[in-house]
Formats: structure tokens, sequence, C-alpha cells
């Protein structure tokens, strides 16, 4: 495995790639990488010739107050977990390799980036498009991969891919879980062990809305009140949002019907986490 740290250099060694008829996997990160981003490397491993990943604590998409400064960190840990998972080129460019300043050019997805995460977090999915965008355009992917963790992520990503024509097709891979549920999360680092026993409760809460829907719910005031409880049924959890949607236009269908996702955010101590999943009816 290569590691390159500036635009020129993977530019340069990607081009002799594709000339030469290889094609090119791609998968995006910040780091302090765990087994759901790992998966998303053997996944590309499988499909392409070539993987990129890339690691960049894009200061772009935290608001102030964010974690930041703070966002786990180990290089050397991440390029033998990278090396070991089968990635060719590991891109680490620091933050002035990626960004002038300062940066005057930003991509915003509208309506599926405003609500939930959108509206916790302002500026984050500007930030997110901007910097996915800026890796499009600098790796030059066949396939770039993606974890369902942060399905509203995939969901501008994807959004912000068919609207710029981006010749790339994304990928969406499962959540990866520990055995008792908790979505696999580089914040889970941040949990206190008191913290991390209650974390599992916002897979719990989704499972159950998810249950009651294919039982019959058809009310989402309901399902969202049913998972809220649930959770704020937990002392140490503090609830940002617990939601049902649909999962392509993000909006609440009333009755529930269709292809549906259900998400929450929820707050830990110090941690803020996110998880969702799918259920269809
Ligand atoms: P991050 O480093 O948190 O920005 O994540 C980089 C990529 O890994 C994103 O596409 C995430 O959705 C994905 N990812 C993060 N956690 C998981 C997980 N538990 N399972 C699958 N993919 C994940």
């Amino acid at each position: 495995m290569k590691t390159i740290a500036t635009i020129a250099e993977l530019r340069a060694g990607l081009d002799g790639a594709r000339a030469a008829g290889r094609t090119v996997g791609f998968v995006p990160t910040m780091g302090y990488l765990h087994d759901g981003h790992a998966s998303l490397m053997r996944q590309a491993r499988d499909e392409a010739d070539v993987v990129v990943a890339s690691i960049i604590v894009n200061p772009l998409q935290f608001g102030p107050g964010e974690d930041l400064a703070a966002y786990p960190r180990d290089l050397e840990r991440d390029t033998a977990l990278a090396e070991a998972t089968g990635v060719d080129v590991l891109f680490v460019p620091d933050v002035a390799e990626m960004y002038p300043t300062p940066v005057l050019t930003t991509v915003t997805v509208a309506r599926v980036s405003e609500p939930l995460e959108g509206e916790a977090r302002p500026a984050h999915f500007a930030g997110v498009a901007t910097v996915v965008a800026k890796l499009f355009s600098i790796v030059g992917p066949c396939r770039a991969y993606f974890g369902a963790k942060d399905f509203q992520q995939v969901a501008v990503v994807r959004r912000m891919v068919r609207d710029l024509s981006l010749p790339v097709e994304v990928v969406a891979c499962p959540t990866r879980r520990e055995p008792d549920g908790l979505a696999m999360s580089s914040r889970n680092v941040y949990l206190t062990p008191a913290e991390r026993e209650a974390a599992p409760v916002v897979y719990t809460a989704l499972r159950a809305g998810a249950a009651v829907i294919g039982a019959g719910e058809r009310d989402p005031a309901a399902v969202r009140e049913l998972m809220a409880g649930i959770i704020e049924a937990e002392p140490l959890a503090g609830l940002d949002y617990a939601a049902v949607v649909d999962a392509d236009s993000f909006l609440v269908p009333d009755p529930l019907t269709g292809n549906l996702r259900l998400l929450a955010a929820v707050r830990f101590g110090r941690a803020r986490l996110i998880d969702n999943v799918g259920v269809t009816v």
C-alpha cells in the first residue's frame, strides 16, 4: 500500500491506472477506522482493480462547538488496518492541501439535506458534499462506497452525483454493528462504560419502530413517540430526534407507506450517535 499526501501525486498515480484500463474503487473516511470502514474497503477490494481510501477530518462538516479538535485520530493504526484490508492507496492530505483559504466554493444539496441531521447540524451536509465532490474530482473513482449507517449522507451524495452528472456510481453498504446492536462508529470511543452499556437503546428503539410498522401501525407520530419513549426511558440518553421518513424524499408519508427509513440521533455524554433501519410497507 502507498500512502500519499498530495493531490498531484495521487492524480498522477491514478491517471496511469485508469489509462491502463483499471477500475478505481474509493472509500472516503475521517479515519479512526473500525470494521464498518473495513467492510466498505472489502467490498471495494472485491469490485475494483485499484482501491483508494482517504482519511480527512474535514473541518467544513463540523459546526462551531462540535468535536473537530477532539475527533479521534490514529494514523498508524489506520494505516495498518487499511493495508490489511487490501487498500492500494491511502490518501491522507492535510487541511491546507485540501482547502485553499478562504474556501469560496461549496456544494449545497437542497431538500434532502434539510431535515433531521441538516436541522441539527446546519452546515454539515454542505461540508460533506463539498469534500466528497473534491475527492471525486481528485480520485476519479468508478465506484465510491458509503455506509448506510449515515443514511442521509448517502442520499445527499447520490443527489449531488445525479444533479452534477458526476461519473461515479455510489454504492451503499450495510451498517456493521457490535454484538449488542450498537452501530460501529469512531465516536463510540467517547462513551464511558455506563454510556456504552446504554447506547444499544438506539437500535432497540429503531427496531421497535420498524416492528410496529410491520404489525400495521401507519401513524408516523405514533411510531416517533414509541421510539422517543424507549430512548427517553434511558437516563444516560439525550434524544435529538427519532423520525420515520420516506427513504428517498425524506418527507413523512401520513399514513405511512412505501420504502421507509427510521432514523435517530441521540447524545450520550460527549458522544452524539446516529443510526437508522429500513422497513417497507
Ligand atoms: P466516517 O469516517 O465516520 O466519516 O465514515 C466513513 C464511511 O464509513 C462513511 O461512508 C460511513 O457511512 C461509513 N461507516 C461508518 N460507520 C459504519 C458502520 N458501522 N457500518 C458501515 N459503514 C460505516
